[in-house]
């Protein structure tokens, strides 16, 4: 079935099909729920997170093709929280219901240097980057761009699948620990800050544009987002627009993230791109009129998109796996002491570093006191872990309108 796209709505009553299960799928299909739709997904994992929220649940791999038309067959439209879904899989799904992102935006997308290619053909402002199928096409990009990080064009996610380089002595242990696969090296940017922009755009072209989330990583994985981000108005602009524009020219249908780094010297560069709801985002269902998960559901279902408005300034912290390995449990009711704090989990039944098991989220008079609220949230219900995670409640600058 082609996805003639438009003036179609897909109204409540209707089956959403999803492919993954994890947190994304989860909270998406909460908000799918309360609008009245059902939800199929399709996960390796028998025990994802979006399992107790679907009707039905097909456990098989996101290359298996029969899987993945059999979840189609029963639904209205099929979407996706993550990006690594084989092409014949979403060939497959398509043959039964509109898939939204279609498969060219994930095909580009999923691809780390297909992506990175992609973005500069369209002229998109990008850091230095080269491809490297070897360890020595490695030593060549660190030493004609200095300090770099190697990532894997596959599968990589949350700072897994990269390798940081100060020089090339480096070179041959990174392609070893990349699994001597293709890869990309990028230039270690100065970066001053990261945004993200979050586009919702439906199948007739009608975009939403939600204001930049400020973004704190730790390792490579997301600690804190605050929005409103406290940056100029001529940077938001920008990063909107340049949101907006790539959105456009992708073609996406659903929601795109646009990972962005402001660099030292002011210029605004992408990272990454994401076809789907993103971490950033997850306290968009308080700072905003309506959450991305709605968002996303009304732009697959080809519903009018949903006000980016803010209406209060929120902000998250992710709670990792290792909240749950310390000696003493998590002190939750400590945590919800705090003034506007809520606490969102993921219904993950093991904990293991680095797994995203939920999140904390506060509202604040400004984006100053909604981030430290989250972070006197996050240290009281996780002592043990803030000496390894960067949860300083940080100084944000103050803008002046
Ligand atoms: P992931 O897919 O794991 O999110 P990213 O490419 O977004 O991978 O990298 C994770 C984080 O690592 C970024 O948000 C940023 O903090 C840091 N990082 C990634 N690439 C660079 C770079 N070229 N220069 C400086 N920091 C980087
Ligand atoms: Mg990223």
């Amino acid at each position: 079935m082609s996805d003639t796209g438009g003036g179609s709505p897909i109204l409540p009553g209707a089956t959403i099909g999803c492919l993954g299960g994890g947190q994304l799928g989860r909270m998406m299909g909460l908000a799918a729920r309360s609008m009245g739709y059902d939800l199929q997904v399709l996960d390796p994992d028998p025990a994802c997170s979006a399992r107790p929220i679907a009707s039905c649940t097909i456990t098989a791999s996101f290359a298996d093709v029969a899987a993945a038309s059999a979840l189609a067959s029963q639904c209205d439209v099929v979407t996706l929280e993550i990006e690594q879904i084989h092409p014949d899989v979403l060939d497959a799904a398509a043959q039964h219901a509109p898939v939204r992102p279609g498969r060219n935006a994930v095909y580009i997308i999923q691809d780390r240097l297909r992506q990175k290619q992609w973005l500069e053909r369209e002229a998109f402002p990008l850091g230095k980057f080269a491809a490297a199928t070897s360890a020595d096409d490695i030593a060549d990009a660190v030493n004609s761009f200095g300090r770099c990080i190697a990532k894997s064009t596959l599968g990589g996610y949350d700072g897994r699948g990269q390798v940081r380089l100060a020089d090339a002595a480096g070179a041959r242990d990174a392609w070893r620990d990349l699994g001597e696969r293709e890869c990309v090296v990028e230039q270690h940017v100065a970066i001053d800050y990261e945004l993200s922009v979050l586009v919702a755009r439906r199948p007739g072209g009608e975009t939403a544009v939600y204001p930049p989330s400020r973004n704190h990583h730790t390792s490579g994985i997301l600690t804190w987002a605050v929005i409103p981000a406290q940056i100029g108005d001529d940077v938001s602009a920008r990063a909107q627009q340049l949101a907006s524009d790539i959105a456009a020219r992708i073609g996406i249908v659903g929601l795109l993230a646009v990972e962005c780094f402001v660099t030292t010297s002011g210029e605004l560069l992408v990272n990454e791109l994401a076809p789907r709801p993103h971490n950033t985002y997850h306290h968009s269902e308080r700072a905003f009129a309506t959450s991305q998960f709605e968002q996303l559901v009304r732009a697959v279902c080809d519903l009018p998109l949903g006000s980016t408005e803010l209406l209060a300034p929120s902000a998250i912290v992710n709670l990792l796996g290792e909240v749950w390995l310390q000696p003493t449990a998590p002190d939750i009711t400590s945590a919800l002491l705090v003034p506007s704090s809520r606490l969102h989990l993921y219904g993950k039944a093991s904990a293991r570093a680095g797994r995203k098991m939920g999140h904390l989220s506060a509202t604040g008079e400004d984006a100053q006191q909604a981030v430290d609220r989250v972070l006197e949230s996050y240290r009281r219900l996780s002592p043990g872990t803030v000496a390894s995670f960067d949860v300083e409640s940080p100084v944000l600058p103050r803008l002046h309108s």
